[in-house]
């Protein structure tokens, strides 16, 4: 089997005849063949070439020699190109998910959704903006979008990150801290993310004290449960490559019998921690 360690396929060259090229290498004992991106647009088409061969694998990233041509943001599209792919800005805050006009039956390209922070609906928070991108420019930016054309922007988008304990290492899986086991910590500071997942660990956390006071054992719910998986989790990762975890169907421990299908694997994941649930003491 050959391994094509530099091809650029990707090239405008091989237009007219890329797909015929393609599909014969498998048979021409060519097994993979590493496609390289050399600046933002070859990195996508190399991703996109991926995506569609199997045998394609795909390199992102920037020549030397171009480095001196890059425009604002080339970097941070890279970024996101090698984290999630090329859909990755499609697929974030403006997907118009549900979102089909009634009256039309027309979906929009894309959505913005304005959440209201004042009582009187004058002052509104872009949802999912979180952006590295200087101030004048994100005045730019938005002012291009048709309805805030003329919105005064009071505060800009920045990167948001989060405080969180070394959990792993000083908190217990019921959120109470090793050395003080009458203190209990809860929310996103322990190490979990999410408005579910802060909602109930304070909630657990909250049982675990008034338990404590009565002088009963604390909670711990079951690991094959979301909450239980992320107790574990901010228990007993690793401390030193430990990072805040929302709810994901990875943490939870393999069925014993293997489901294929996505969907009726989660469905069988749910039924099993419901079941469980109902035998714990959650009191
Ligand atoms: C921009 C953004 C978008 C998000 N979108 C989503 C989403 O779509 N879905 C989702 O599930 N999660 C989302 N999250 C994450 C989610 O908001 C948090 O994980 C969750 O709100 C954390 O809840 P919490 O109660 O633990 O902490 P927080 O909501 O941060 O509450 C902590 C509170 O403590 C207060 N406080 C801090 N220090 C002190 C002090 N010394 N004295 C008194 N009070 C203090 C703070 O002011 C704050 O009110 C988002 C987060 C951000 C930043």
């Amino acid at each position: 089997m050959y391994f094509d360690t530099h091809a650029h396929y990707d090239d405008n060259r091989f237009d007219s005849d890329r797909d015929e090229l393609l599909s014969a290498m498998p048979d021409s004992g060519v097994g993979c063949i590493l496609v390289p991106g050399c600046d933002v647009k070859s990195s996508e088409n190399a991703l996109a070439l991926a995506e569609r061969w199997d045998f394609i694998y795909a390199a992102v990233g920037i020549h030397p020699e171009d480095m001196g041509g890059m425009q604002e943001g080339d970097l941070e599209r890279i970024e996101a190109l090698a984290k999630r792919g090329a859909d990755a800005i499609r697929y974030g805050p403006m997907k118009p998910v549900g979102l089909t006009d009634p009256a039309t039956g027309r979906r929009p390209g894309a959505n913005l959704q304005l959440r209201k922070e004042n009582s009187a609906g004058t002052l509104l928070n872009l949802v999912g903006f979180q952006t590295n991108l200087k101030f004048g420019e994100q005045k730019r930016v938005f002012s291009m979008i048709p309805a805030l054309e003329n919105a005064e922007f009071v505060r800009y988008g920045v990167m948001h990150r989060n405080t969180f304990l070394d959990s792993p290492r000083v908190l217990r899986a019921d959120f109470s801290v090793k050395d003080r086991p009458e203190l209990f910590f809860a929310g996103q500071i322990t190490g979990t993310e999410g408005y579910m997942e802060s909602a109930a660990g304070g909630i657990i956390a909250g049982i675990n004290a008034a338990r404590r006071l009565r002088g009963r054992g604390t909670l711990v719910l079951p690991r094959e449960t979301m909450i239980g998986a992320l107790q574990r989790y901010i228990s007993d990762a690793t401390p030193k490559t430990f990072q805040p975890m929302g709810a994901a169907f990875g943490l939870l421990p393999p069925l014993d019998e293997k489901i294929r299908d996505k969907r009726e694997r989660y469905a069988a994941l749910a039924e099993r921690s419901l079941e469980l649930l109902a035998l714990t003491d959650t009191q």
